[in-house]
């Protein structure tokens, strides 16, 4: 691959399930549900297929879908956005983060994230030229170091990060923030996003907010950075249906904001697919008008996976870093005496059966991720439990 591309190999996910296939092991590395999304709304994305669009959608979007995110921003947050200008539907929210970076970010921008981050980021920064700089969460609670958050995007920080990746010298433009955080379950509190929403005011930092968990918060509530003051006009929220109706195939994402912001999406959306596909997009706008019920029992659901995947970690020796949300967990592998959850992730389908995925592939900074290993519980109760049995057997 060209040069911008050097160094980001295959994602780690693709890694992690095709060992996971060759050995067949349990799956707990890559995030995607073992069940899929309601029944209605499979049937209708099936009668779309048939009744059609089958052609070309607008490049913005199914205008039913468009109406639908901005109800869900309204219902949900009381954010008003206008969907026709405000609104840009994605290939899932991977797309979303790839066009606003690619639409927003000039070469040599600084972009500000916090690590662990999601491997497209980071992919998605160096595809557009620019430079990431990376402020670090760190075990066991992940908590935000707003004086280096300030120092990142003042440009003030010493000039690299330990991993050698170039940091200091000019003022970032873009702040990348993903809550509730994968891999490590993070959800940000008010509190924190106050902090943050400072120091983009401050720098005057577009914020791209990537909310792919927004109902997947557990512990504490899930606050969307566009809805403190002053950042209605500097954020970009990302968000998309996989993970919210257990669709993680369907790849229906969306990015709203301010018109100036979401334009920028659309300039480099249309040169990226153009349109994504129209039955499935009419299929979510459904899925997003379901009642509260829905989104409450789903989220249930996964709390008491959560709790079942981290009492079966827990069992089998393992230090928990209990997340609040999202699909995973953490564990730090030196309570079982280990230290490279590489080297782990690597042998743990031959000795255990199980598949996680090495946290310290989203960090730069090697030593804080190294003995980090996530693990997905966004499975049937019963192969939460044959995992958790089998790491306490081989452990
Ligand atoms: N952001 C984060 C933080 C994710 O975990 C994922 C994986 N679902 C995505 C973005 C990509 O979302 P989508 O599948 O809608 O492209
Ligand atoms: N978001 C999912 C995860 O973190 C995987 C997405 C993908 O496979 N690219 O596991």
């Amino acid at each position: 691959p060209a040069q911008r591309l050097h160094g980001f190999g295959t994602t780690i996910f693709a890694e992690m399930t095709a060992l996971a296939q060759r050995t067949g092991a349990i799956n707990l590395g890559q995030g995607f549900p073992d069940v899929d999304g309601p029944n209605e709304i499979v049937e209708a994305a099936a009668r779309a297929l048939r009744a059609g669009p089958n052609q070309y959608t607008p490049a913005r979007g199914m205008p039913e879908l468009r109406r639908a995110i901005a109800e869900h921003q309204r219902r949900f947050y009381g954010i008003d956005v206008d969907p026709d200008r405000q609104v840009q539907v994605t290939v899932g929210a991977t797309e979303a983060i790839a066009a606003a970076i690619i639409g927003l970010c000039d070469p040599g921008d600084a972009v500000v994230t916090f690590e662990p981050y999601y491997d497209s980021y980071a992919a998605c920064i160096a595809i557009a030229g620019g430079v990431r700089r990376p402020v670090t969460l760190r075990p066991p609670d992940f908590a935000l170091d707003v004086e280096a958050l300030r120092a990142a995007a003042s440009g003030g920080a010493e000039g690299t990060a330990p991993s050698g990746v170039p940091g200091g010298g000019s003022p970032a433009r873009i702040l990348l923030l993903n809550s509730p955080h994968n891999p490590t379950g993070k959800v940000f509190s008010r509190a924190e996003l106050e902090q943050i929403a400072a120091v983009c005011r401050e720098h005057q930092l577009i914020a791209i907010c990537d909310e792919v968990y927004e109902h997947l918060a557990f512990d504490g509530e899930h606050v969307p950075l566009a809805t403190l003051p002053g950042m209605a006009e500097r954020t970009l929220t990302i968000s998309s249906a996989g993970k919210t109706f257990a669709l993680t195939g369907w790849k229906v994402g969306w990015a709203t904001g301010p018109a100036d912001l979401v334009d920028a999406v659309a300039a480099a959306k249309q040169f990226l697919t153009f349109s994504g596909h129209g039955p499935l997009q009419l299929a979510v706008a459904e899925a997003l008008a379901l009642p509260d019920g829905y989104y409450q029992r789903a989220a249930d659901d996964l709390a008491g996976k959560r709790d079942r995947l981290c009492a079966g970690l827990e069992a089998a020796g393992l230090e928990v870093l209990r997340p609040a949300g999202t699909y995973f967990a953490t564990a730090d592998i030196r309570s079982i005496g280990e230290r490279d959850g590489r080297a782990f992730c690597r042998e743990l389908p031959e000795r255990a059966g199980v598949v996680g995925v090495p946290t310290v592939v989203f960090y730069d900074d090697e030593e804080v991720g190294l003995p980090l290993v996530r693990f997905a519980f966004c499975k049937r109760d019963e192969v939460i439990d044959e995992a958790a049995a089998r790491l306490a057997r081989w452990h």
